[in-house]
């Protein structure tokens, strides 16, 4: 019986003990704020207006590359639908976005062994015109390895590079990979290279190449860039690796055209005694045109409307404003976020509170911020008011995402409710980005775990301190 009754017994005293702390501690939010973030919490979870968000945005619209005709669509959509859920002061932010054509790629190895591979175009690349360019290959791994070719030996050559992207939940394998498409063309350009081909920045075993943007530099001509597969870089791999010389050509119809004016999309939950203070929720509407755009970010689109649409739908009202911007041009080069900051630029500081979703459809399985110091005491309430959904705690360089960097910059203080990565880039920039992919509880579930921050952070009856680090966050 003793025995038995042990458990119990340090439970109760465990129980008594933390209501003792509790009552010292400040009192960050109302026991109404409480109640309300549980309901929020528990009606996200069988809730679906997240996932018919989705699917209307992918079936409706589908792709919607900066600047191209789904691009305008999905501005006309997000009007429609953030004034049906009931939002308020819903409205565009003109950006103007640039305008790459994808066009069609071609990539044929010609020697040791000849075999036709699957290609994308990475974003922003030049063409080839119509004969293509024929040469012989170069492999390097990255770009160290790249610098450390003695002089000449990649002139007139398709230069390959071979690095294989870890999988990580956190994404922190795409950080470490992706250097190599952003910089690769240029690096390789400046010596001497005629082309490049990477293995996709992906984790994926498909045959599905993976785009997102290239960064040329000016001081280097610019070069096509494709990318494969990650089956079709091994496969290429054992050619060079042979021992006889690997020949290559690639072909590709991309081109720019002119500058397009597209949108950010803003709509509203206001708010009542801190209506001044902003907490903003981003993701971004625009998507790379392979696939539809359901991850990346369809879905961040959807679970920052979805959470914005349950506060709509409680009897409390939000005490600071709840802002959804949902960013034009995040994939080629953010000139949303940066037309909205350069329109916000004198109220920088009203943004109070910054969420992102921009990474994939959850679900969420950790809690990180970037708060002030002091204020982690706040971020441990709102993480214990999340504990059915049982994450983890997680550190305070949260980065937020790539549109609110800059408010990030700015100081704004940042809540991650980090979605998982583990498989997100299997799909992630691939023409398998569908609706197919959106697992509808693990929707729910980041909804849920979104609404009860965004709530609390809404609450909070303290003052959101600005963030002083110099230290960047976490990438
Ligand atoms: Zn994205």
């Amino acid at each position: 019986m003793l025995k038995q009754n042990y458990p119990l017994l340090v439970g109760l005293l465990l129980t008594l003990s933390t209501a003792a702390i509790a009552a010292e501690k400040p009192q960050n939010f109302t026991r109404a704020d409480l109640a309300a973030a549980s309901t929020l919490r528990e009606r996200a979870l069988v809730d679906s207006t997240a996932f018919a968000l989705v699917e209307s945005l992918t079936t409706e619209v589908g792709p919607r590359p900066a600047g191209s005709p789904g691009d305008k669509a999905g501005v006309v959509w997000a009007l429609r639908e953030m004034r049906r859920l009931g939002f308020a002061n819903v409205r565009t932010l003109e950006a103007v976005v640039p305008h790459w054509e994808r066009g069609e790629a071609d990539f044929q190895v010609l020697s040791p062994f000849p075999q036709s591979m699957p290609s994308l175009a990475l974003g922003g690349s030049v063409g080839t015109g119509n004969a293509g360019i024929e040469a012989d290959g170069v492999m390097v791994k990255d770009l160290e390895a790249l610098a450390a070719l003695p002089p000449g030996a990649v002139k007139d050559k398709i230069v390959f590079f071979s690095n294989r992207m870890e999988r990580t939940r956190d994404g922190s394998g795409y950080g470490k990979a992706v250097p190599v498409r952003a910089a690769g063309p240029s690096a390789a350009a400046a010596l001497g290279a005629a082309a490049i081909v990477i293995r996709s920045i992906s984790t994926s075993d498909s045959r599905f190449p993976h785009t997102g943007a290239l960064r040329y530099t000016n001081a280097a001509p610019r070069i096509p860039a494709l990318a494969i597969s990650n089956p079709d870089a091994d496969a290429l791999v054992r050619q060079f690796e042979s021992g006889k010389p690997v020949r290559v050509k690639l072909k590709s119809s991309s081109r720019d055209l002119p500058p397009m004016r597209s949108a950010n999309v803003i709509g509203e939950i206001p708010g009542t005694d801190l209506a001044n203070e902003i907490v903003i929720l981003g993701a971004h509407l625009d998507s790379w045109d392979p696939g539809v755009g359901a991850l990346d970010d369809g879905a961040g689109v959807a679970i920052m409307m979805g959470v914005a649409k349950l506060i709509h739908d409680l009897d409390a009202r939000p005490r600071r404003t709840i802002r959804v911007v949902l960013f034009a041009n995040e994939e080629f080069g953010t000139s949303g976020s940066q037309a909205y900051l350069a329109a916000n630029e004198a109220e920088a500081a009203r943004h109070v509170l910054g969420f992102e979703a921009d990474f994939g459809a959850g679900p969420v399985w950790r809690l990180s911020s970037r708060v002030d110091p002091k204020q982690l005491p706040v971020v441990e309430q709102i993480f214990r008011a999340l504990a059915p959904l049982k994450l983890a705690r997680g550190d305070n360089e949260a980065r937020g995402g790539a549109d609110l960097e800059g408010l990030g910059k700015l100081g704004m203080p940042i809540l991650s409710p980090d979605l998982d990565g583990t498989n997100y880039f299997d799909v992630h920039h691939t023409a398998n980005d569908t609706l197919a992919q959106v697992d509808p509880q693990a929707l729910r579930q980041s909804v849920a775990a979104f609404a009860t921050a965004v709530w609390l952070g809404a609450q909070y009856s303290g003052s959101w301190e600005r963030v002083t680090t110099d230290k960047p966050p976490r990438r």
